[in-house]
């Protein structure tokens, strides 16, 4: 039996992802699963899945916790060094914490070589070749969570381990659903509320990436994984506007070939496959019927509307701590959109006033980082007020 550790269990990812090891069971053993808010729902987990440790943010939530577990068998800890140890101790690192927030247990686990399962794409956008180099360093295994990234892995013929060169890999095509508001004019763009902006046509979220993909800043920031993740130029990466979700995305070659992965959208697709990488096990997804689904769109990007995507390519471009400012300036005006502080056009506006005010550097280390992404919230906070 392989160990594992849900860092993020109690989100979208954390439960779509022990709905999968439910079915297999005897394949895969819980070591910890943590939670930040939903102390309930992180119980019921608990007392459904037996792991050996449990971790909160602070000892009000591991006191509650402890009260709704009873005497079941279980080390409850609390904070930012108790999740580094639960991801180090794991084979499988299921990284599914939201934003920069999660970077250093992910990095705990890869300083371990441990097979880490990355959903938390904001760790790796933050990390860039710091992030990398620690994966090489240190011969952790990598494996997408994120459909696109995955679908990617899929489509390569070694994974990771392809090289464009010598695969005669030509480009990638990340899809993109295009999300809620794809064919709304500017002026509407303008009035959406957070609700609105959460409920996203094919995919049922958490609330920060779902406002990313309203204003499309994740696929912004999913150019940027994509690039670390395969080590190809930005120039060589393309984003498709497909509607229906079905492609997750392509993979075309210097013959003329595009090989394409499909499915319907489930995140338990992806999971299954990382989890058990490079077999295969049954995720509980519906079969894909597309004589029923008939239609396949595809269109292009309007970056007039959504200029996240401009903003995210212009990032990479920059180079060095770009890519971590535009995430930590996203994080803040996204948490400010949602809590009805600043209107959905001024995310963006956000984000490129901090970019602009900001100049990259290298990041040497991970505190370097930390500082880069405090200095990027505070100077968005201010270009939040200015706008305002
Ligand atoms: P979510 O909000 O539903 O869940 C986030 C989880 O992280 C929760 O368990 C929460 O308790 C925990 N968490 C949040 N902040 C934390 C903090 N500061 N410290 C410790 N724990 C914290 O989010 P989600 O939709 O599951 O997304 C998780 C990650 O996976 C994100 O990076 C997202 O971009 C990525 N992702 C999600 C999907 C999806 O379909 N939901 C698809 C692709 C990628
Ligand atoms: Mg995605």
């Amino acid at each position: 039996m392989e160990s594992i550790t849900i860092l993020g269990a109690t989100g979208s990812i954390g439960t779509s992802t022990l709905e999968v090891i439910a079915r297999h069971s005897t394949r895969y053993r819980l070591h910890a699963l943590t939670g930040r808010r939903r102390i309930e729902l992180l119980a019921e987990q608990c007392v459904n899945f037996r792991p050996a440790r449990a971790v909160v943010p602070d000892g009000v939530a591991a006191a509650r916790l402890r009260q709704l577990v009873g005497t079941l068998p279980l080390q409850i800890d609390c904070g930012p060094e108790a999740l580094c140890e639960v991801a180090e101790e794991a084979q499988i690192v299921m990284a599914a914490i939201v934003g920069a927030a999660g970077l250093p247990s992910v990095l705990a686990a890869v300083r371990r070589g441990r097979r880490v399962l990355l959903a938390n794409k904001e760790a790796l956008v933050m990390g860039g070749q710091f992030f990398v180099d620690a994966v090489n360093a240190h011969g952790a295994t990598l494996l997408p969570i994120d459909s696109e990234h995955n679908a990617i892995f899929q489509c390569m013929p070694r994974g990771r381990d392809a090289s464009m060169a010598a695969d005669g890999v030509d480009r990638i095509v990340l899809t993109a659903s295009g999300g809620p508001f794809r064919q709304l004019t500017q002026e509407k763009l303008a009035h959406v509320t957070p609700d609105e902006a959460c409920a996203h046509p094919n995919w049922v979220m958490g609330r920060k990436i779902s406002v990313d993909s309203a204003t499309m800043m994740n696929k912004g920031l999913e150019l940027i994984e994509a690039r670390w993740l395969f080590d190809v130029p930005a120039d060589r990466i393309d984003v498709l506007i497909h509607p229906q979700s079905v492609i997750h995305s392509m993979v075309s070659y210097v013959d003329g070939s595009v090989i394409a992965q499909l499915g319907n959208p489930d995140m338990r697709t992806p999971i299954a496959h990382a989890l058990a990488y490079p077999e295969r096990i049954e995720a509980g997804v519906r079969p894909l019927d597309l004589a029923q689904i008939a239609t396949l769109q595809f269109e292009t990007p309007d970056l007039q509307r959504f200029p996240c995507l401009r903003l995210a390519r212009e990032a990479l471009s920059s180079g060095g701590s770009s890519a971590a400012i535009l995430n930590a300036a996203n994080e803040v005006a996204v948490e400010a959109f949602l809590t009805g502080t600043i209107g959905f056009l001024a995310i963006a506006r956000t984000v490129e006033a901090t970019l602009n005010a900001l100049s990259a550097e290298t990041p040497r280390s991970i505190d370097h980082l930390f500082e880069i992404d405090a200095a990027a919230r505070r100077q968005a906070h201010r270009e939040m007020e200015s706008l305002r």
